[in-house]
C-alpha cells in the first residue's frame, strides 16, 4: 500500500509534509521531527495498514505512544502515532487475583497519568513513571522504573498479555502461553518487535500513599549518598526512594539535592518510621511529608517553549549491584568535573529483585540501584566540548553491571550491548530476525537482525 492508499484508507488521518498540519504533527515535546509522514492511527486496522505502507515504502517506523523519545526526531521515517489509542479499561469479566489485583486493558498511546487517574477510581494503580505524560508503551516496553518497583517491580513485571502488530502485519495476542517468546522480547525489547496496540496489566490494590521531600544540603555528596544507601539497603520494600541532586538553572533555581521517599500504603505511622533514619540526617535543610493519592504522586516537568533551540544532553547510566564508596566518589568527582550536572540514584531490590534474570529481557535483576548522571553542553558548544563531559562522566559506569536504555535518547553503536546481556542480546536478536528480518522497526534502541 502506498502512502497516498493509506491517506484513503485509514479512519485517523495522515499527515504529509507540505500539508497545513504538518508542523503540528511533527512536533512533539518541544523537539520538531522531519518524518516522511505522521499517521495519526485510529485502531488496530490502522496500525496494520500504516505497517503495511512503511513496507511497501521502504520507509523505517517510528512509533509514537507518549511522544518522550527522539528517534522519532530523526528524518525520514513513517510515524504511527498511537495517541487515539488511550483507552485504560478494567476488565470487569476477570476475577481479582487472590491479593486483589485486576486485569486491566490500555491503549498502546496511553500516558501514566490517564492510567493512573482511572485506576484510581477503582482503587487501583500499576508501578510506572513518575511523569504524567510519559507513554505507557515507552515505558513499559523498555522496563519502567516506578515509584513503587520495590512492592511490584518494573512496569513490564505487571503486564501479563498484549496485542501485537508485527512488521509482516499479524495482529498477534501475546501471554506466557501465546507467542510466549516474543511476550518474553517484547518486554525490555522496546518497540523492536512491533506495534504494541494494547497492554494487559495487572493493577495492585492501593489506597494511598505517603510520599516524603527531603531537601539537604548536598556539599557533602558522597556522604548523602553513602546515608542514604545504607538507609534503603536495610529498608522493607514499601519503601521506594530516589536521591536526586539538580545542577542551577538561573539565579531563582539553584543546585538542590533532594530525596523523594514514597511509602506504598495509607499508615502514616508506619511511613513515618520508616522515613526517619533519612528524616533525621544531620543534612536535612526542609522536609515535607504528606499522604497522597497516587495519581498526585506523577509529576509534569515544564517543556521548554516550541522551536526553543535545545542544548545538549550528555548522558550515563548504569544498573549497579553493589553502589560502594568507590562507585558513589568516580559518580560525584565525574560529575563535579563535568560542570555541575545531575545525578539521580533511584533504590531498587525488593519485588525487582524477585524476578529472575532470564525471565524477561531486562536481566540486570540483581542490581540494587539505578544511577544516572547528566550535563547540559549549550547549543554553541562543539562536538570537542561533549566529548570531554562525556569522559568525565564516564568512569563510574564501569563499575555497572549494564545501561537502562529508557534513560538514554544515546543512538551511539554498541549502547544494545550494554543494555542486554549476552545470551538476552542473542535471544532478541533471533526473534527480529525471525519477525523483523528487514529491520522495519528501527527507529529505537536497535537490536539489528543478525545472527548471535
Ligand atoms: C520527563 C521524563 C520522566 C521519565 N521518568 C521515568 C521514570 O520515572 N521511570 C522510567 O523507567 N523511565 C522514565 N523516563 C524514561 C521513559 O521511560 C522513556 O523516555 C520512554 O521511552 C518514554 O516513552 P514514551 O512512550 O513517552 O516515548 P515514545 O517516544 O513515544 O516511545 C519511545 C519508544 O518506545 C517504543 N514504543 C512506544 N510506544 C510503543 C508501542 N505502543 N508499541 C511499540 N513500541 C512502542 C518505540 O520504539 C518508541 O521509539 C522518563 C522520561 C522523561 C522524558
Amino acid at each position: 500500500m502506498s502512502l497516498d492508499q493509506l491517506a484513503a484508507t485509514i479512519s485517523g488521518s495522515l499527515v504529509l509534509p507540505g500539508s497545513a498540519d504538518f508542523d503540528g504533527a511533527r512536533l512533539y515535546h518541544g523537539r520538531a521531527g522531519d518524518p516522511a509522514a505522521v499517521a495519526h492511527v485510529g485502531g488496530v486496522d490502522d496500525v496494520v495498514a500504516a505497517v503495511g505502507a512503511a513496507r511497501e515504502e521502504r520507509l523505517p517506523v517510528a512509533i509514537r505512544g507518549g511522544g518522550h523519545s527522539n528517534w522519532e526526531s530523526l528524518p525520514g521515517a513513517l510515524v504511527i502515532d498511537l495517541r487515539a489509542l488511550r483507552e485504560v479499561v478494567v476488565d470487569q469479566d476477570a476475577a481479582p487475583t487472590a491479593d486483589g489485583a485486576r486485569l486491566v486493558h490500555v491503549g498502546g498511546g496511553a500516558t501514566w497519568g490517564e492510567v493512573a487517574e482511572e485506576l484510581a477510581r477503582h482503587g487501583l494503580a500499576i508501578s510506572s513513571g513518575d511523569t504524567r505524560s510519559v507513554g505507557v508503551g515507552g515505558l513499559t516496553l523498555g522496563a519502567g522504573i516506578g515509584w513503587v518497583v520495590r512492592c511490584w517491580g518494573l512496569a513490564l513485571d505487571q503486564l501479563v498479555g498484549a496485542q501485537l502488530v508485527t512488521a509482516g502485519g499479524d495482529v498477534l495476542e501475546l501471554s506466557e502461553t501465546s507467542y510466549p517468546e516474543l511476550f518474553w522480547g517484547v518486554r525490555g525489547g522496546g518497540g523492536n518487535l512491533g506495534v504494541v496496540t494494547r497492554f494487559d496489566f495487572l493493577a495492585h490494590p492501593l489506597t494511598g500513599v505517603v510520599h516524603a521531600a527531603i531537601t539537604l544540603d548536598g556539599a557533602d555528596l558522597p556522604a548523602l549518598i553513602r546515608a542514604f544507601r545504607d538507609v534503603m539497603r536495610a529498608a522493607p520494600r514499601e519503601l521506594n526512594g530516589s536521591l536526586m541532586r539538580t545542577p542551577p538553572m538561573g539565579p531563582e533555581l539553584p543546585s538542590r539535592t533532594v530525596i523523594e521517599l514514597a511509602w506504598a500504603g495509607p499508615d502514616e505511622a508506619a511511613a513515618r518510621a520508616a522515613f526517619a533514619p533519612l528524616l533525621g540526617l544531620p543534612q536535612v535543610t526542609a522536609s515535607e511529608v504528606a499522604p497522597v493519592a497516587y495519581p498526585d504522586l506523577l509529576q509534569e516537568p515544564p517543556m521548554p517553549p516550541p522551536g526553543m533551540t535545545m542544548p545538549t544532553i550528555v548522558d550515563e547510566n548504569g544498573w549497579f549491584e553493589s553502589l560502594d564508596d568507590h562507585v558513589i566518589d568516580a559518580l560525584v568527582a565525574g560529575a563535579a568535573e563535568a560542570g555541575a550536572p545531575m545525578l539521580l540514584v533511584r533504590w531498587l531490590g525488593g519485588a525487582f529483585g524477585d524476578v529472575a534474570p532470564e525471565a524477561t529481557a531486562i536481566g540486570f535483576r540483581r542490581a540494587e540501584a539505578f544511577v544516572m548522571s547528566a550535563a547540559f553542553v549549550p547549543p554553541d558548544g562543539t562536538a570537542e566540548d561533549v566529548a570531554r563531559v562525556k569522559a568525565a562522566l564516564a568512569p563510574f559506569v564501569e563499575h555497572s553491571v549494564g545501561a537502562y536504555g529508557n534513560f538514554t535518547n544515546s543512538v551511539a553503536p554498541g549502547l544494545p550491548e550494554r543494555m542486554y546481556t549476552q545470551p538476552t542480546l542473542a535471544r532478541l536478536r533471533a526473534l527480529k530476525l525471525e519477525w523483523d528480518r528487514d529491520n522495519l522497526f528501527s527507529r529505537n534502541h536497535n537490536v539489528v537482525p543478525v545472527v548471535g
